[in-house]
């Protein structure tokens, strides 16, 4: 297998079944080090591919330091009309953000650049977001079908009905890029919320992972009798960052201290020995 024009690999892939993620900015790429160090010590013998724009080869290279691929890729070749209707100010004034806050450094039109992974030189892929880390191995994900994903539970039993695009699994095929670009960018199309939306209109039968693949941040303070240390096998960050300083850090302090120290390179606490939330 090889890559399709206009993306363009550090070298070959080295297995048939890869962990990928995105990153198009400076912020993301820490988010990725934190990601990739948790994958290698998960210990998969998958590749680890890093999917990125234009980013300072000063933040890619500690990518590559923890035994990345990296692939570049453009943004997708959206219209015009779709690339203002999801502009940052339109979409936040179009379908507002309630729930949580969106960092400075989010730009929506990005996210839609994860579609490229179908374009990849792998049987399986499995997507995880640049800001969840690996708590345990979950190379089993990839025996699971395309497309499966995690509920999008952070609030109460009706997020059951959506998924979270953070993880998902994947089968990397042209006929099915080619009909993902053909269905997204059709006149006055609108995905509110990007390419979660657009990815559970388009795999309408999607495949229930367990909660525990995709544990988001706020279960710890919305629905904390969910919280279980030794369960969680992926922590995702949805809204802030933990990196960034911001409102919620102090309610979130246990988990963040988690990420920090696998961001950190120094020892990682078990997080089994964690206090769960209150
Ligand atoms: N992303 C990126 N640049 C952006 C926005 C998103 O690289 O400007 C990538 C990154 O991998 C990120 C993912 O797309 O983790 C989805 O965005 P985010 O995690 O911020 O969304 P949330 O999980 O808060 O819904
Ligand atoms: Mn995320």
């Amino acid at each position: 297998m090889s890559l399709p024009e206009g993306l363009a690999a550090d070298r070959p892939a080295a297995s048939e079944r890869a962990y990928v993620t995105l990153v198009t900015n400076a912020d993301y790429a820490l988010g990725a080090k934190a990601l990739l160090r948790s994958l290698r010590l998960s210990g998969t013998g998958a590749d680890v591919v890093v999917m990125h724009t234009d980013v300072a080869s000063a933040d890619l290279a500690p990518l590559a330091a923890q035994g990345a691929r990296l692939v570049r890729v453009e943004l997708l070749p959206t219209s015009d009309a779709f690339n203002e209707a999801h502009a940052k100010a339109r979409l936040h004034g179009a379908a507002p953000f309630t729930k949580g806050a969106k960092p400075p450094f989010h730009t929506p039109l990005d996210n839609f650049a994860k579609l490229r992974l179908w374009q990849l030189d792998y049987a399986r892929v499995v997507f995880i977001d640049a800001d969840a880390i690996v708590l345990q191995n979950v190379d089993r994900l990839f025996d699971y079908p395309e497309f499966s994903a995690a509920p999008n539970v952070y609030e109460s039993l009706g997020d059951f009905r959506r998924l979270n695009s953070g993880i998902f699994t994947a089968r990397p095929s042209p006929a099915t890029f080619a009909a993902m670009l053909a269905r997204l960018d059709t006149p006055g199309a609108f995905w509110p919320r990007t390419d979660q939306t657009f990815l559970q209109a388009f795999f309408p039968d999607w495949h229930g992972l367990p909660v525990f693949d995709n544990m988001l941040q706020y279960v710890w303070f919305n629905l904390p009798q969910l919280w279980h240390w030794p369960s969680i096998r992926i922590l995702h960050f949805q809204y802030e960052k933990p990196w960034q300083d911001h409102a919620k850090a102090d309610r979130l302090r246990v988990p963040i201290d988690l990420w920090r120290a696998v961001a950190g390179g120094g020892p990682v606490p078990d997080p089994a020995t964690l206090p769960n939330p209150a």
